[in-house]
């Protein structure tokens, strides 16, 4: 047996203690969490961090408490030893013992509670219609892979760049739901797994030889994570969907009639980080094509800040469910604050998760950066304008959120903890709303988009009172607690 040598306490790790992580491969360097856009943490830390993360010593380690799941310790690991998946196996057999409090329905959908329902209760009519025609899984050589995120803005497939691949489009939240780049997070890999070999056994069935990947980001799950981690490899060329646009955009096949002359700054989402950040230089490119300049965030690249989403993750522990928002909306604010920054015109974002949290908290926090899709500004340098109504849809997210929140603050039976379902490899329905959670979110959107909240003022209290909180907890337990802490040590 292949043994690592002793650390710490005297306890030896080898490979077979860790179903991902590497621990032959690492040298206990520190350089994981050194550069740890979140942490970043002095080295002589650094290295206690990851040592005490292989002794399953979790309470000692700032990284199982703070990590914010955006991949960048992965990418820079000189050994490839993947601390990222340490971080998420250590989490892993905590939620085994512990389960996963409520809120994280959310991102579960065969959970009711889930994201996708409760928007879908407050769509236009021809979005439905839309999201219908995706749940069609007839066999095709194309396909164009929605992915989560997309389910929750179907008007960004409203322009005639997509005209092409308009028919290929599938992944409706009632056919299947994408990659599962969200539930990795949580360190379920079972369900990760369960769920990529449904989309590997659909795809198989449908007779796919090329897929595009709506999300970008999203797809490095098949490209990169599915096939490394589980094995499941999928035989077909993948692309994202703004390869395709820049391909298009460099033989001339899409015409760029107007150059945009903006300042613009770009979310690079955690996934994006993969396979060399080739996603990372199609957007930017893309963006420099039709005009835009731009400026870049202190983080950025392959250090770049998560958008506040995965932030939630670390917290996932029952009990811990209002530290879990807090965290994240803490996230979230340093990242649109960064944006803010740079004064650029606008923030823009090639995923459509990061799109989802980015535009909520703009909202909430009342920060103001305009935020667009990359397709959307390819859409105005060709002449069209995007349907753009992010903000309005950051309200319907957040009337669905209010929702569950409440129902977690009334009832301690809802806060109880759950294991994720089984994922079956048949398409399974999407699990919807109970009739009374459809009402009150229908209330609370209605409430949401009257003049009561949708003017300068109330605004103006909600984000106030928002940052205050935000400011409370980053002082007592976040980011500026830690930064204090070590300073002090
Ligand atoms: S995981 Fe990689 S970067 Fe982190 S300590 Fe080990 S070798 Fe160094
Ligand atoms: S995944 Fe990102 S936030 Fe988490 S420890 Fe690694 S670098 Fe830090």
């Amino acid at each position: 047996m292949n043994e690592k040598k002793e650390r710490g306490t005297g306890s030896i790790k080898n490979k077979k203690d860790f179903r991902f992580f590497d621990v032959e491969k690492c040298d206990d360097c520190g350089i994981c969490f050194s550069t740890c856009p979140v942490m970043e943490l002095p080295e002589e830390y650094a290295k206690k961090d990851i040592m005490a993360l292989i002794q399953g010593d979790v309470e000692s380690s700032q990284a199982y408490d703070r990590c914010n799941t955006c991949h960048t310790c992965d990418v820079v690991c000189p050994q490839n030893a993947d601390p990222y998946e340490l971080i998420l196996e250590r989490w892993g057999e905590k939620r085994m013992e512990t389960g996963i409090p409520h809120i994280a329905v959310t991102v579960f959908p065969n959970e009711p509670g889930n994201y996708w329902g409760s928007i879908k209760a407050l769509m236009p009519k021809e979005e439905l219609e839309m999201i219908d025609r995706w749940a069609d899984l007839h066999p095709r050589k194309e396909v164009v892979l929605t992915g989560f995120y997309s389910n929750i803005f179907p008007y960004l497939t409203q322009t005639k760049l997509l005209d092409d691949l308009r028919p290929a489009i599938a992944g409706s939240p009632e056919a299947f739901f994408g990659c599962a780049g969200d539930i990795y997070k949580t360190g379920a890999f079972d369900v990760v797994e369960q769920m990529g070999k449904r989309m590997q056994k659909i795809f198989s069935e449908m007779g796919v030889e090329k897929m595009y990947c709506l999300m970008s980001a999203e797809s490095m799950m098949p490209r990169e994570v599915l096939p490394k981690r589980f094995g499941i490899n999928f035989d077909f060329e993948i692309q994202s969907i703004e390869e395709w646009l820049l391909e298009r955009i460099r033989s001339g096949k899409i015409e760029i009639k107007k150059k945009l002359d903006m300042k613009v700054t770009l979310q690079d989402g955690c996934l994006s980080k993969l396979k060399g950040g080739i996603e990372q230089d199609i957007n930017r490119e893309i963006l420099q094509r039709i005009g835009c300049e731009i400026i870049e965030m202190e983080h950025n690249h392959e250090k770049a800040l998560c958008c506040g989403y995965g932030a939630s993750a670390s917290k996932l522990w029952p009990g811990m469910d209002l530290f879990a928002v807090l965290y994240l909306m803490e996230s979230s604010l340093r990242r649109l604050k960064e944006a803010e920054a740079t004064g650029a015109d606008a923030l823009v974002v090639y995923c459509h998760g990061c799109l989802f949290m980015l535009s909520m908290m703009n909202e909430f926090l009342n920060i103001k950066i305009p935020i667009y899709h990359v397709t959307e500004l390819v859409q105005m340098a060709i002449g069209e304008e995007p349907v753009h109504k992010h903000a309005y849809r950051a309200w319907d997210v957040i009337a669905g959120v209010t929702n569950l929140l409440l129902k977690c603050v009334l009832s301690p039976s809802y806060r109880a903890p759950f294991q994720p379902k089984p994922v079956s490899e048949e398409v399974e329905p999407l699990a919807k709303p109970s009739e009374d959670d459809i009402r009150m979110i229908e209330a609370f959107a209605k409430l949401y988009h009257s003049p009561i909240v949708q003017n300068f003022v109330t605004k103006a209290l909600i984000g106030a009172a928002s940052r205050a909180i935000v400011a409370v907890y980053s002082n007592v337990w976040g980011r500026s607690y830690y930064e204090r802490k070590l300073k002090r040590d």
